[in-house]
């Protein structure tokens, strides 16, 4: 056979996969003009909202979030988190996901001089915040562990290995959300025409409503009723992400403890912040720097964020508003 006789064999073939394609390319095209659905992951309830998205959409965000909720969950057994808790100073393999979070985690709990630190574990272990026992530590049990909190530790190796120091633990539960509203955002965009994903504080808008105006995102007040909105932020495929101290407590003698804690005391923050908003595309970012808001206060917070270049919106315990200089989502 020639070269010349094979030429039009192959562009019959090309002809017939390019037909194929377009038929399976029609079969996935089908879209959902909008879907709601509510789950239970990391914790807390997840809500997404999804405008003219393709028809597989929904199932795939659910399995992603499954997925992640195996690897990332402290509470699952045999997940990284839970590998690394129990390793005792030796060196554990994990799924890439986690190694890129610890990466992350380590950077910014140095910007924030340690009020952010995943290894606040061995301590947050010791208070029950969801379990309704209303645990908390002794003042000896507390102090002991308090030298284990350094996320500078964590010793990151190649080939996605990490190795704790005996003793040391991690506790996502400051992060991994935002980490996994960015992942879920990025499989969302170009699947749809708009979409809110809602993973407990963390907020992920993509695109817009159908009328095509942009969503509005409530944002609760710390000393209201659940439910109660304090302000409403305008915003436009961003994340908008809300650490505060009513979100997980019990109330022990006539005190409230929340589920913020200070790694330099170990105890919930007592700052004058009761609510931290990060309006930022990185939902990872945004939630662990929420989180350190609420430890710094708010002189600390406004000039970390401004530093930074993030727009930040603080209640304070004493109802007032606090924004950075930078701060266009209000009133608009
Ligand atoms: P939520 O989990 O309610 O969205 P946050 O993002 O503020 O709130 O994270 C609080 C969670 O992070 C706690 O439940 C605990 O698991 C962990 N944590 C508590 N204090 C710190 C801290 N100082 N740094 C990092 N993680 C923390
Ligand atoms: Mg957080």
């Amino acid at each position: 056979m020639t070269g010349s006789n094979r030429k039009p064999i192959l562009k019959t073939g090309a002809l017939l996969l390019c037909f194929l394609l377009t038929i399976s390319g029609c079969a996935q095209a089908k879209r959902v003009e909008r879907a709601s659905e509510v789950g239970y992951f990391f914790n807390t309830i997840v809500t997404i909202t999804l405008y003219d998205a393709d028809e597989a959409l929904m199932s795939d965000i659910w399995d992603a979030c499954r997925r992640y909720e195996k690897i990332l969950s402290k509470t699952v057994e045999d997940s990284d988190v839970d590998r690394l808790n129990r390793a005792d100073g030796s060196p554990v393999t994990v799924e890439p996901e986690t190694w890129s979070i610890l990466a992350r985690a380590k950077e910014l709990s140095a910007k924030t001089g340690g009020a952010f630190s995943v290894t606040i574990a061995p301590i947050s272990a010791l208070w029950d915040f969801t379990g309704g026992t209303k645990r908390m530590p002794s003042d000896e049990e507390r102090l002991a562990l308090l030298h284990l909190i350094d996320d500078s530790q964590i010793e990151l190796m190649d080939h996605n290995q990490v190795r704790l120091p005996a003793g040391m633990m991690i506790d996502l539960g400051g992060i991994a959300k935002g980490y996994i509203a960015d992942q879920i955002a990025a499989m969302v965009q170009p699947r749809c025409a708009g979409a809110i994903c809602n993973f407990g504080g963390n907020v992920y808008v993509i695109g817009s409503k159908p009328d095509g105006s942009a969503f509005r995102v409530g944002i609760r007040d710390p000393q209201g009723e659940e439910g109660s909105i304090k302000c409403v932020l305008t915003v436009r495929d961003t994340s908008v992400v809300t650490s505060g101290v009513y979100e997980r407590w019990f109330e022990l003698d006539g005190k409230v403890y929340h589920h913020i804690l200070d790694p330099q005391t170990g105890l919930p923050s007592e700052s004058d912040v009761a609510g931290a908003t990060i309006v930022t595309g990185s939902s990872m970012d945004a939630d662990a720097l929420a989180t350190a808001c609420v430890v710094l206060g708010s002189a600390e917070s406004i000039k970390l964020l401004e530093s930074i270049g993030l727009p930040g919106l603080l209640i304070l315990r004493d109802g007032s508003v606090l924004t950075t200089t930078d701060f266009p989502y209000l009133n608009n």
